[in-house]
């Protein structure tokens, strides 16, 4: 499990009413976002503590929006959300394969800066500037135990070989073809209905149940997990 998977272990979004000593010390963090601000900065790495960035605003994200909906008639700010209801617009995939770069963790977009395609609009801003521009950096190591800085990585070619979580996959493959497994029919231990494999670190999770499920509702679990990535 990621490091900031462990500080989210302690937050709930529901919660019921504390001591009003502890309701007052939450009045003063006042929103989810210091809350979890709060909680990360007090983790950290190999000695170095967390720091995290501001998230983007509403108002930024309606302006993404406005972009995006140019691409594609099709796409919906409100029901857009899935690779599923994209991956029919013929029109938002020409444009993403002309100018994404999607990675593990993070998504890119960016112009080719080539006037005689017509995927992406012309360049607007200045083409020297333009051409200072480079890819979005993917995670290497430096050599003092960390990953280096993005200033330091900024404009080198990078590949996903040193991605955390791949990596973990890839030890976890050469294991999995022994026993680690766990083969179907070892899914059903009384009432544990099935198991789910993380997609970020690979490992099975056992998803239980106090009551015993019923065969049917089993099978629509099923068909439901196998429409989403669990992490
Ligand atoms: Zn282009
Ligand atoms: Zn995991």
């Amino acid at each position: 499990m990621s490091i900031l998977n462990l500080g989210l272990q302690s937050v709930g979004l529901m919660r019921q009413k504390m001591g009003q000593e502890f309701e007052d010390l939450i009045e003063g963090c006042n929103s989810m976002e210091a809350i979890l601000n709060s909680i990360f900065h007090r983790q950290s790495l190999k000695d170095r503590p967390f720091k995290t960035f501001e998230a983007a605003t509403e108002q930024e994200i309606d302006n993404l929006w406005k972009s995006i909906l140019q691409l594609d008639p099709d796409l919906n700010k409100d029901t857009t959300r899935q690779f599923k209801h994209v991956k029919n617009m013929t029109k938002f995939n020409e444009f993403y394969d002309h100018c994404c770069r999607k990675r593990h963790y993070f998504f890119e977009i960016k112009k080719c800066g080539n006037e005689f395609y017509n995927i992406c609009l012309p360049l607007s801003g200045d083409k020297e500037m333009f051409e200072k521009i480079s890819n979005f950096p993917d995670p290497m190591p430096g050599n003092d135990n960390h990953y280096m800085s993005f200033e330091d990585i900024y404009g080198k070619e990078t590949d996903e070989k040193y991605h955390p979580s791949l990596k973990n996959k890839s030890n976890n493959n050469t294991a999995d073809s022994n026993d680690s497994q766990l083969k179907p029919t070892q899914q059903y231990v009384r009432n544990v209905g099935l198991c789910v494999s993380c997609i970020e670190c690979n490992k099975p999770r056992v998803l239980y149940s106090k009551y015993k499920v019923k065969q049917e509702t089993i099978q629509k679990l099923r068909s439901f997990l196998e429409t989403v990535d669990y992490s």
